[in-house]
């Protein structure tokens, strides 16, 4: 056994601890207290390591990540138009042709170093899936769907169901079909994804850009006009002339194994409606900058009840991987939120969604001793505020717990 010391101890589940310690054997947490537990009655040996003053608290969560896109790198520049931005990126996905690993396996170094456990990662061509499998993170492998006008959706998802299933099973990853977004989906692929998910959660793109909102009141705008381009317009298609949660909603999709991600237009209603079915909606407020999606309403999201995790979205249109650096962008557009919220949502709130809430997202016994020490300035009072100020790797640490 290992007992930890530290000036901070972070549960997430219950305030935090000032000087207290944290006991992990065998890669498990054993005990978690204020004061040194008592372990004369332990037979084994017992460790115990000062790490003076840190913070230690739950390796984070990533909810939304593409990491195949991890070749995209500063290749496509921000836009004020989502439609612009996207276009640009089908071009130069088509013209590479492929995804290259070694971007990919140094992605997830990178996001290892600053203090990630646990990814929900996004994938059209699986190429990041070896490099994830074989890595200490662990998550949810969102294989994603695009067809807005399939001859066959049911064979599409076949398919995809078909090229999962000849990978090889790994406890620490979960792997689901999942539809790209409302624009770029059809109501009968959506039907045949949500048949297949069962009970696993579900991503999808929602509510990202203006241009969503107007495809789906109207059926006019840019994304229209971008199908027709490419030639995936749908003849049959109506628009719903409703926002786009209630259309998810009808498609069968609003439940509580749903992450809505980004919701940077999302109104009060859209929000409650999640709110209601105990969806999650994840923030991904730097991607929405670079991509000219918007500001989303952050503390709208908290007002709704919902629960919010947070995601990077990829390094398309992202500078790093780095979820706190995410953390200081939830912070400037929600400055009245209180710090904890935040920190609720890189932890338990991710792993809630992804649905790894036994094993991660908080400092309780028996879950997995993925924790980070985070090195605290002296005079720091507040540290949940401090953690939420955008940090970078060299502060942060990965505690050996095997
Ligand atoms: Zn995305």
């Amino acid at each position: 056994m290992i007992l930890y010391r530290a000036g901070w101890i972070l549960p997430i589940s219950r305030p935090p601890i000032r000087g207290g310690f944290v006991g992990t054997n065998a890669g498990r947490i054993v005990s978690v207290s204020a004061d040194a537990p008592d372990v004369s009655s332990l037979s084994e040996r017992i460790e115990t390591i000062d790490l003076g003053n840190v913070a230690i608290l739950p390796g984070l969560v990533n909810a939304h990540t593409h990491l195949e896109l991890s070749w995209m790198r500063n290749r496509i520049p921000p836009s004020d138009s989502m439609p612009v931005w996207a276009s640009k990126l089908m071009a130069l996905r088509r013209e590479q042709g492929s995804d290259p690993p070694q971007p990919i396996a140094e992605a997830i170094r990178e996001s290892r170093a600053a203090g990630t456990a646990l990814v929900g990662d996004v994938t059209n061509t699986l190429a990041a899936h070896d490099l994830l499998s074989s890595s200490r993170l662990s998550g949810a492998v969102f294989h994603e769907l695009l067809g807005f006008n399939s001859p066959s959706p049911r064979q599409v998802v076949e398919a995809a169901q078909a090229a999962l299933s000849r990978l090889a099973p790994n406890p620490a990853w979960r792997r689901s079909i999942v539809p790209h977004a409302p624009f770029s989906v059809s109501p009968a692929l959506f039907e045949a994804i949500r048949n297949a998910a069962g009970d696993l959660p579900v991503s999808v793109h929602l509510g990202e850009s203006r241009e969503e909102i107007e495809f789906l009141e109207g059926g006019t705008g840019a994304w229209r006009e971008l199908l027709g381009r490419i030639g995936a317009w749908n003849e049959q298609w109506r628009p719903p002339g409703c926002g786009p949660v209630e259309y998810l909603d009808r498609l069968g999709l609003v439940n509580d194994r749903l992450l809505a991600v980004h919701g940077t237009q999302l109104q009060a209603s859209g929000l409650a409606r999640l709110a209601a079915a105990r969806a999650t909606v994840v923030g991904c407020p730097r991607s929405n900058r670079w991509t000219g999606a918007g500001t989303p309403p952050v503390e709208r999201f908290y007002e709704s009840g919902v629960r919010v995790a947070i995601g990077t979205d990829s390094l398309a249109s992202v500078e790093d991987l780095n979820v706190f650096s995410e953390l200081a962008q939830m912070r400037l557009l929600a400055p009245h939120l209180p710090a904890s919220r935040l920190l609720e949502s890189a932890t338990i709130a991710g792993a809630e969604a992804l649905g790894f809430a036994h094993e991660f997202g908080t400092i309780d016994t028996g879950k997995r001793a993925e924790l980070i020490a985070v090195r605290v300035p002296p005079a720091v009072d507040d540290v949940e505020e401090y953690l939420v100020s955008g940090l970078q790797p060299d502060v942060i640490e990965w505690l050996d717990t095997e």
